[in-house]
């Protein structure tokens, strides 16, 4: 660290414990609401928690106002382009990509790591992989449970379960519901922006059902055929709401989250059983069956000060060669974001080699 510390960056020191809402009282801004709400709006999305809580260095880099060129920008046809360019370039090095394939277990012999069980659900077969290394794509959540338990290895437990410990004391992560929609493009209003954030209460927090961010097609982008569009809007929520009751109980709260959410959209564009050619909805319980992750939470751990940089889940866990990458980790959630951590990774496992 210190090899790495130049004089300029001394300049962020004061600010490593502080959180966007000390930032704002620093400044006397404080009392300007519309802009700690459009602060809560923007830093929910990415830190999970509104300005208050959000660590104001992980706000500088997440708000891309820490270096010049400042600002967000929008990835032409969508961040699926930035998943493409990775298959394809995991496959042009040598990688295999073998999808709905799962793995079990994640086996240690004396503290590291010896190999992984997979299993093709489809076809039943199971089959142990040796390793050298891995890298396990997960939530730290997800991860303590693969692990293999070694009884025998003292050391090791017990900085398994100081592991645990910590996994275990997270706050509760978020979770989303999503509406998709398929409409004809005169339901979308001229000038429409490619994202909106829309809140219905300005005195309640950005929870359930207050807030909806929008994601819009634009033409020719390839998301949609011509003179179609396609408009994504999630909003959070509890995951723990999902998993309650029978499944007559789920699909009426689905059918009622999806209803009401069209119903605020239809405030902003025009839909009507003509417009809307196709729609469907993601709940945490889609999330769970799709990408395995606990109880469908989104977003990984929330970037307070507490879980931010130094403080957070490093790729280094306390099994020796196994690593963890992806939005549990350092900088956290989003596409780019979890691709930057699997570079960190690489440099680290080249820099060990
Ligand atoms: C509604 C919503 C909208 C979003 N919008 C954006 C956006 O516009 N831009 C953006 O950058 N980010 C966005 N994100 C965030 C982004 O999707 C996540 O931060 C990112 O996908 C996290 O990547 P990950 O690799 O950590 O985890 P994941 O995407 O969950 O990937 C983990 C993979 O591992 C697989 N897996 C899990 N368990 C196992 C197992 N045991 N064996 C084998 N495979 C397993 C899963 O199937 C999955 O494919 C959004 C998220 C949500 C929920």
């Amino acid at each position: 660290m210190l090899r790495n510390t130049r004089l300029d960056t001394l300049i962020t020191l004061p600010f490593a414990l502080m959180t966007v809402g000390d930032g704002l009282r620093l400044y006397g801004l404080d009392g300007d609401k519309r802009l700690k709400t459009f602060l809560d709006m923007q830093l929910k999305l990415y830190s999970q928690v509104d300005a208050e809580e959000t660590a104001l260095l992980y706000a500088a880099t997440a708000l891309a106002v820490s270096q010049s060129p400042q600002g967000l920008f929008h990835l032409q046809r969508s961040m699926q382009v930035l998943s493409d360019r990775l298959v394809e370039a995991l496959e042009k090095y040598g990688g295999k990509l073998l999808m709905r394939h799962t793995v079990e277990k994640i086996h240690t012999a004396s503290g590291k790591v010896t190999g992984i069980t997979v299993c093709n659900p489809k076809t039943g077969r199971v089959w142990t992989e040796k390793a050298d290394e891995v890298v396990a794509n997960l939530t730290v959540q997800n991860l303590v449970q693969l692990i293999e338990q070694e009884k025998k290895v003292r050391n090791h437990s017990l900085s398994l379960k100081g592991y645990q410990r910590r996994v275990d004391k997270l706050p509760e992560a978020s979770g989303a519901f999503v509406i998709y929609l398929g409409v004809k493009r005169e339901a979308i209003p001229t000038d429409c922006p490619p994202h909106l954030q829309f809140l219905y209460d300005y005195d309640e927090p950005i929870g359930e059902n207050n807030s909806l961010f929008v994601s819009v097609s634009k033409p020719g982008d390839g998301r949609a055929p011509e003179g179609q569009a396609t408009i994504t809007a999630s909003s959070f929520t509890n995951v723990n709401f999902w998993w309650k009751g029978t499944n007559e109980d789920y699909n009426r709260l689905k059918q009622q989250y999806m209803e009401e959410a069209i119903a605020r959209l239809g405030q902003y564009f025009c839909l009507t059983p003509e417009t809307i050619i196709h729609r469907e909805a993601a709940t945490p319980r889609t999330f769970a069956r799709f990408t395995g992750r606990e109880k469908g939470i989104v977003g990984g751990i929330g970037q307070r000060v507490s879980t931010f940089g130094l403080f957070g889940f490093a790729t280094r866990t306390p099994v020796k060669n196994l690593w963890l990458v992806g939005d549990s980790t350092h900088p956290g959630e989003g596409t780019a974001g979890v691709s930057y951590s699997a570079l960190t990774l690489v440099k680290q496992i080249k820099a060990n080699r």
